[in-house]
């Protein structure tokens, strides 16, 4: 059975021959539709058909529709800084790509649609609560304006998966700008076939960076160009004190979208070594090293361009080099731009520069020395901008250093002109809702162990307006208990 779901036009497959594998999404027994974004689906200009059966087919894999191409795409990767030469998708499928009503090219793929080559020991396939924590954390960065792949659709598949636990099923379908990482490169670059790089390079330009196509310099500008998006990225991520959890090379776009935020997870109080992820025990992916991180994954995708950057290997070593050490600059470039923001200052003159970095990080050092909430606290300044302090001395047990803190903040905040509003700015610059581990926790054990969607769908609610003040949402506005933050692990769900 097939059905005209997408206008496909897969120019991977067409373009770039032996970087993927043609497999077909494995057959599951009784695909059930657990969640479809139906605002998205008219984004991809999708024709849905009206039954829940014939979407549950579509989007399990066992109704593969007309024009799409499944293949598994090959990648390697840094895995925890050590070099994994043969990854690949081992429980995805890229389904095909698609234009959406925006003119923008996007990869329609399933995660959890069976084995493929690329699935070494695993079994390919995936469970209810990992794919619905997808949803929820893609769904939280869209609306917190931070780019991140978002769900299509999950589908129970009425399989049971053995993990630590039997788990029930699923697949979901997953919408990326593309599924380009620094672990394709890393691929070819390391099987010497630089013919290879040089076409995933030209493919990526054309894809994401197609201001540089027709530069003489265009692969020392894609390296720039990737770098200047991942410190915007990263940066959005400490704004809104967001862990990706496992930053290996192979989980890092070349897009600049958030991509398998797997054992992701929000920040409660503030403390730069949070790490939530089970399988992060020495915290090389803690919240306070994903700059650096961002900047060593970079430095091996310049690695991995080296030959294309220029004939002379020295010469190519000194390009790469300079960008990796420009990184750091770049990275507190784009972190004042946020921080700014979420302090509610406008200007953003160089000579405030220092200033302002030193406001920024002594407010974090405040939260910090406090055990603040990191969300919540941000959130308060817009009270403490109409005069309330009242929260904010409630919630900061050093009062004193509190009342320092916003005097310095207040002097600054008088430099400005043209702020009418400054508390209505903050609102809209710091969120009152995120994705709280207890509520996370809460929905998907719901949904896995119960069936019960409701809790889900209540937070994915909230979710969706972090910035609201609706009194409907307070159940999500809420830390999580300190004992539930203090033991909380996230799974890469594998
Ligand atoms: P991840 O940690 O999800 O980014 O996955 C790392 C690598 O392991 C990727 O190549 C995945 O495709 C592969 N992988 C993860 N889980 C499974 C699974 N259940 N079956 C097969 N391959 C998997
Ligand atoms: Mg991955």
């Amino acid at each position: 059975m097939t059905a005209s779901l997408f206008a496909f036009d897969n120019s991977y497959v067409r373009e770039l021959p032996g970087c993927w594998s043609a497999v077909s999404p494995a057959r599951v027994p009784a695909p059930r539709l657990l969640y479809l974004n139906h605002a998205l689906a008219r984004e991809l200009g999708a024709s849905l058909p009206a039954a829940d059966d014939a979407l549950a087919a579509l989007f399990s894999g066992n109704a593969v529709p007309a024009g799409a191409e499944p293949i598994a795409q090959v990648y390697a990767g840094h895995q925890f800084g050590h070099f994994s030469p043969q990854l690949g998708d081992g429980r995805a499928l890229l389904l095909g790509e698609v234009i959406d009503t925006q003119g923008r090219r996007r990869d329609i793929a399933f995660k959890g649609s069976g084995r493929t080559p690329y699935s070494r020991n695993g079994d390919g396939k995936a469970a209810v609560g990992p794919m619905l924590r997808e949803v929820l954390i893609g769904e939280a960065l869209h609306a917190l304006g931070i780019p991140a792949t978002r769900a299509l659709a999950v589908v129970a598949t009425g399989e049971r998966v053995y993990r630590e636990d039997v788990l029930p099923g699923a697949v979901l379908t997953r919408v990326a700008v593309s599924h380009l990482r620094v672990g394709t490169f890393e691929y070819f670059a390391a099987r010497g076939d630089q013919d290879r790089v040089r076409q995933l390079a030209d493919h990526a330009i054309a894809r994401h960076y197609s201001e540089l196509q027709d530069d003489s310099d265009r692969y020392a500008g894609l390296l720039r160009a990737v770098a200047a998006r991942q410190a915007r990225l990263v940066a959005q991520w400490m704004g809104a004190g967001f862990i990706h959890g496992v930053m290996n090379t192979d989980n890092m776009a070349i897009s600049g979208e958030s991509i398998d935020f797997g054992p992701c997870a929000f920040l409660e109080h503030y403390d730069p070594r949070t790490v939530f992820s089970s399988i992060d025990r020495q915290g090389r992916y803690c919240y306070g090293n994903q700059p650096a991180m961002a900047q060593w994954n970079l430095a091996r995708f310049a690695e991995s361009l080296l030959p294309l950057l220029d004939r002379d290997e020295a010469q190519a070593i000194r390009v790469a080099t300079e960008v990796i050490h420009a990184f750091p600059d770049l990275y507190r470039g784009a972190w004042l731009v946020v921080q700014r923001a979420k302090l509610g200052l406008a200007r953003s003159d160089a000579t405030l520069d220092a200033a302002d970095t030193a406001l920024a990080e002594d407010w974090l050092a405040l939260l910090n020395a406090n055990h603040a909430d990191y969300t919540l606290s941000f959130r308060e300044l817009a009270a403490a901008a109409e005069g309330n302090d009242l929260p904010l001395l409630e919630r900061i047990a050093d009062g004193d250093a509190l009342k320092a803190w916003l005097a310095r903040w207040r002097v600054r905040c008088a430099q400005e002109e043209g702020v009418a509003d400054r508390a209505v700015a903050l609102r809209l610059a710091n969120p009152r809702i995120i994705a709280r581990n207890h509520r996370v926790e809460e929905a998907l054990a719901a949904a896995s162990d119960r069936g019960d969607l409701a809790p889900f769908e209540s937070l994915l609610a909230a979710l969706r307006e972090p910035f609201s003040d609706e009194p409907r949402f307070a159940p999500y506005a809420g830390p999580a208990p300190a004992e539930l933050t203090a033991g909380y692990r996230t799974f890469c769900g594998t």
